[in-house]
């Protein structure tokens, strides 16, 4: 039988674009003989349009954005009387960043009482908070940087002894809002004066901020897939021509060249698997999510942190790392959607 599925791509956020093109890769490698696919549009306003089922690959991304001339902000109607008639069974959530990662749609498909892809509500939104992960990775014994955190009012009050509490660090740092991803609001500071601008930035984008100690290292990933019994792909390295792995990095200019399999001691790979393992089981998830590491030149091995909506077109890091350990794109797709019905199922 054909399962209903419902993409949900687009997204209040600053990942809106990013989120366009994965569906449109999604929508390129879907079994339409195995599903129905029903298209459902956030716009950059946060309303909700759903278009009509899709049967075949769309030929550019205008048509999977629907226009109209009435504005109704922030609506998710359309799509709650879509679910009435169509009753989907699986919700495929193609949303990055703030309202899509952060656990926010997650909460809404729970109410809804429709099983959806990756993670829950709890794991998606402490796995968006970089504060709230990095204290959970260090209960879970997971070796990282040393960092400094602070919200808005406290830097407003107490500038001079956060930046005094952040110096205790050794440059060059890392200041980056806690709540967002694709290094969005993330600077580089090589002095105080560069600190105090980073931080400025970081706080236009959240209330929230952290400021990590700077690490010589190779960044390296690796794709769990799974729900209590999560699979690590092989390893993939990440080589940045720029300055740091940045959003146009990420996305624009194709500077990075990606590595895979990682070329890895024997010991330092398993210790990656045994490290997203702890990572994903700590937060609690499901379905999927990338775990991002620093290998140092000494092979010490530390955790960066954990997607858990990985960048999801055919050139990103997660497909690319599972198709090199065997798992094609649209089996990946496939699997992700078995785990999301498996998961609510066990639920019931
Ligand atoms: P995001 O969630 O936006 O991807 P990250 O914490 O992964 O944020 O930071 C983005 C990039 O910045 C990393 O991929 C890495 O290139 C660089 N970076 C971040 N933190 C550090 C650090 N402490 N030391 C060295 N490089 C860092
Ligand atoms: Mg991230
Ligand atoms: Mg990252």
């Amino acid at each position: 039988m054909t399962k209903k599925i419902g993409l949900v791509y687009g997204g209040k956020s600053a990942e809106h674009e990013v989120s366009l093109s994965t569906a449109m890769a999604v929508i390129k490698a879907v079994d339409f003989a195995r599903y129905e696919v029903h298209p459902i549009y956030i716009t950059l306003d946060g309303e909700w349009r759903t278009g009509p089922q899709l049967t075949a690959p769309v030929e550019s991304l205008e048509q999977l954005q629907f226009t109209r001339e009435e504005k109704k902000p922030n609506t998710i109607n359309e799509f709650i009387e879509a679910h009435n008639t169509i009753q989907f069974d699986v919700i495929f959530p193609l949303l990055h960043g703030t309202n899509g990662e952060d656990g926010t749609v997650q909460g809404l498909f729970e109410v809804l009482n429709i099983p959806y892809v990756g993670n829950g509500v709890l794991s998606s939104s402490t796995g968006m908070d970089k504060v709230i992960m990095k204290q959970l990775f260090e209960i879970a014994g997971l070796k990282q940087v040393p960092y400094v955190y602070f919200i808005r009012s406290e830097w407003q009050k107490n500038q001079q002894d956060i930046v005094a509490q952040c110096e205790q660090l050794t440059f060059p740092l890392f200041v980056k809002p806690a709540n967002l991803g694709s290094s969005v609001g993330i600077s580089k500071a090589t002095n105080r004066e560069q600190l105090v601008k980073a931080v400025e930035l970081a706080l236009q984008y959240d209330r929230k901020v952290v400021v990590e100690q700077g690490i010589v290292a190779r960044e390296v990933e690796t794709a769990v897939l799974g729900n209590d019994e999560p699979q690590v792909s092989v390893a993939g390295e990440i080589k940045p021509m720029t300055e740091f792995y940045d959003y146009d990095s990420k996305y624009k200019d194709g500077s990075t060249a990606l590595v895979i399999p990682a070329e890895l001691a024997p010991q330092v790979a398993q210790q990656l698997t045994d490290m997203a393992k702890r990572a994903f089981k700590i937060l609690d998830c499901a379905g999927l999510v990338r775990a991002d590491f620093f290998v140092t030149a000494q092979d010490e091995v530390l955790i960066n942190e954990i997607n858990t909506l990985p960048g999801f077109t055919p050139v990103s890091m997660y497909p690319l790392l599972w198709q090199n350990t065997n798992v094609s794109y649209p089996e990946l797709i496939n699997r992700l959607i078995e785990l999301a019905v498996e998961r609510y199922d066990e639920k019931q």
